[in-house]
């Protein structure tokens, strides 16, 4: 056994991440139904007005507004239609004084007018010749005009911009059917260890299911990452350096289990060959058998085997690393404030994140134990208690971050 001779302060382990990001600098052309969510790694600007025409915003007439000065219910205006102009098509003629077009919303607006009137200020017009207008219109009413959304030359993302649905949709409205884009970091996933088989086999003695696997590729996926499944890798250093070979390629390397302190916890000795220690052990619980090194020159994740340590640090630790890795910005889970459902006991000189439960308006204790699964599968957050404080009362107001 090699117990640790030391542990690093959250707050250490924290700076020494955000020292060793290297955000990604490969970019793809990626077509934009596919962009959301991602981030442009170039600046578009628009080639086209935004609208390309002017357009009527309302379905009813398009006037000179001068003619409509003055109307009312009581004594309407009353002007010759000219024609009826629909969506996707030209107007055929210009609207004179005394005359007016019949118009669609979205349709252009023909030459002559500078003002639309809805329908439902207006009477008898339809399929009619003539139609009376029960209220004036301002110049430009209804209107939307050529490019007064975006004018050509107009910047529509900047290199770096996270394309959310609205970035999008601008994109799509000057005809952007590609974009260039950072490509989302390759992250390889690998659990090790002898007893640790692939779900869907048929466990043998001593077996257990690989759940650090699919738990790190759900949170990959949801933050920007690209996960690369291996299959487990055994207990031996060989074994190690066979499965970090197999990473090549990757952006950044994630192991889980094997990072403890028993005599088959080989990571330590793996990355002594391959690469460079960075810290191992953090102050937290739970998680505390953590280490972030390189190996091969990518930075490198030693996650703990025990399932809720391994994935209460990869919210804590490597999403904020992957993110920052893929040029996301910052996530901020919500959070609410509740009293504590029953004390808690924390262990001093540890930073705790306790999950909890939220039941009748207070958060109920949800941790068996770092082994289990379930106190994270069955609770909707955690609270953190900081390493200074070793209790929490009863009734106490404490802040959930929701998951
Ligand atoms: P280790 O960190 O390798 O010492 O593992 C600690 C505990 O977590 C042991 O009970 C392991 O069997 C278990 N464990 C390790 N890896 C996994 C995994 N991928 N899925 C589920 N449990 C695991
Ligand atoms: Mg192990």
């Amino acid at each position: 056994m090699r117990p640790f001779t030391s542990t690093i302060p959250l707050a250490e382990a924290r700076a020494l991440l955000t020292a060793g990001v290297k955000p990604i600098a490969r970019t793809e052309r990626v077509a934009l139904a596919d962009a959301a969510g991602r981030v442009a790694a170039a600046e578009v600007s628009s080639e086209i007005a935004v609208p390309p025409f002017s357009r009527s915003a309302m379905d009813g007439y398009a006037v000179i507004a001068a003619d409509t000065i003055g109307a009312t219910r009581e004594r309407p205006v009353r002007l010759r239609i000219v024609e009826r102009i629909y969506t996707g098509q030209l107007p055929s003629q210009a609207v004179e004084a005394g005359s007016c077009a019949e118009i669609a919303t979205g349709a252009p607006l023909p030459d002559g007018a500078d003002a639309v009137i809805m329908v439902e200020e207006t009477g008898g017009g339809a399929g009619g010749e003539q139609v009376d207008l029960f209220a004036p219109a301002a110049p430009g009413q209804n209107v939307g005009r050529r490019g007064a959304d975006m004018s050509p030359g107009d910047r529509v993302v900047g290199c770096g911009d996270l394309l959310n649905p609205s970035r999008v949709g601008a994109l799509a409205a000057i005809g952007c059917g590609e974009i260039e884009l950072f490509e989302r970091p390759r992250v390889a996933i690998l659990s090790t260890g002898n007893e640790v088989i692939e779900p869907g086999r048929r466990l043998g003695p001593g077996q257990i299911f690989d759940v650090n696997r699919f738990t790190l590729s759900a949170v990959v996926t949801a933050h920007g990452g690209r996960p690369e499944r291996h299959p487990p890798a055994q207990d031996t250093l060989e074994g190690l350096e066979t499965a970090l070979t197999a990473c090549r390629g990757a952006d950044l390397i994630v192991f889980s289990g094997g990072s403890s302190v028993g005599e088959r916890d080989l990571i330590v000795d793996l990355i002594a060959r391959r690469g460079t220690m960075i810290f191992h052990g953090i102050a937290v619980k739970p998680g505390k058998p953590t280490a972030f090194a390189t190996a091969d020159g990518v930075p490198f994740f030693g996650m703990p085997g025990n399932p809720t340590s391994c994935l209460s640090n990869a919210y804590i630790l490597l999403v904020p690393f992957l993110r920052a890795t893929a040029r996301l910005p910052l996530y901020a889970p919500r959070t609410v404030r509740v009293p504590l459902a029953r004390r808690i006991v924390s262990p001093a000189g540890r930073h705790q994140f306790y999950t909890v439960r939220l039941h009748d308006g207070a958060a109920h204790p949800a941790f068996k134990g770092s082994g289990e699964i379930t106190s994270l599968s069955r609770a909707d957050g955690y609270i953190e208690i900081p390493a200074d404080q070793s209790t929490i009362d009863e009734g106490a107001s404490v802040e959930v971050t929701l998951f």
